[in-house]
């Protein structure tokens, strides 16, 4: 079997990634529009009607936003957990005719061919959880909006054939930057997003013996550039910067593969 993946964007612009296994295939996050989605998803040369369905990490809008309005048109099933489901439902967002499936963040699921590894994270969000996808032998991981590492996202990281790894911010650009101290004590605080140097101590702490694609993901168009996230993580590993790929805003990343 072949996992396949590719990403429609990432950002606080809104995240999708997309990920297969034979003829089962799934979103991950749906936080772009829907015509966007379907824009893009084309780009790729899939279909909506080709879908298995969406996952969803958690209630914030780059990445549940228009998880419900997508699935709605295209008639797919939501997978999110309980408390991600119940804080979209206090936003005034409730999937309607929608089927949701409730993850459990410490058990697998199987969709089709796809296995589902979800594990939890400390974010500012109900109940986040990330994902490891697989095909039952090779393994990706996709990893954003966390505020800290954790020994058990180590452990669940440990081993991936890919990862998908958020990069959110360099320390020095946001603290020099002109955000408010409040929003600049959110994004750094525990419960924010994974700064460069963290996500590459993170990265140095997994077995990388297997890993083969890794991606940095979720800059921030404002305290981020591509080339401090590569040297952050290459540093961190002693890989050459330019192996690293970048999971942009505009246009995700094309296609990768693992057999
Ligand atoms: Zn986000
Ligand atoms: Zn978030």
């Amino acid at each position: 079997m072949t996992l396949r993946f590719a990403s429609l964007a990432s950002g606080s612009g809104g995240n999708c990634l997309v990920a297969e296994v034979n003829r089962t295939r799934v979103l991950l996050d749906c936080g772009l529009s829907v015509a966007e989605t379907e824009r893009r998803l084309e780009r790729l040369g899939l279909a909506p009607a080709s879908l298995s369905g969406i996952l969803v990490t958690h209630e914030h809008d780059d990445h549940a936003g228009q998880a419900y309005a997508f699935a709605a048109e295209h008639r797919l099933p939501v997978w999110l957990t309980f408390g991600t489901r119940a804080a979209l439902a206090e936003e005034g967002k409730h999937p309607g005719e929608v089927e949701t499936r409730t993850i459990d963040g410490r058990a697998r699921v199987a969709i089709g061919d796809l296995e589902v590894q979800p594990f939890t994270v400390p974010h500012d969000a109900r109940e986040p959880v990330q994902f490891v996808l697989s095909d039952g032998a090779v393994r990706l991981g996709v990893l954003t909006d966390l505020g800290t590492t954790t020994a058990h996202v180590e452990a669940t990281l440990s081993g991936c054939d890919a990862l998908v790894l958020e990069c959110n911010h360099d320390l020095d650009l946001l603290w020099g930057g002109d955000y408010p101290k409040w929003l600049k004590e959110r994004i750094a605080g525990p419960f924010g997003h994974l700064d460069n140097r963290t996500a590459g101590r993170l990265l140095a702490a997994l077995d990388r013996s297997r890993l083969k694609h890794l991606i940095a993901a979720h800059l921030s168009q404002k305290n981020n550039r591509p080339a401090l996230a590569r040297e952050a993580l290459a540093g961190a590993i002693g890989c050459e910067a330019s192996w690293i790929g970048i999971a942009t805003q505009d246009e995700g990343f094309g296609w990768r593969e693992l057999r």
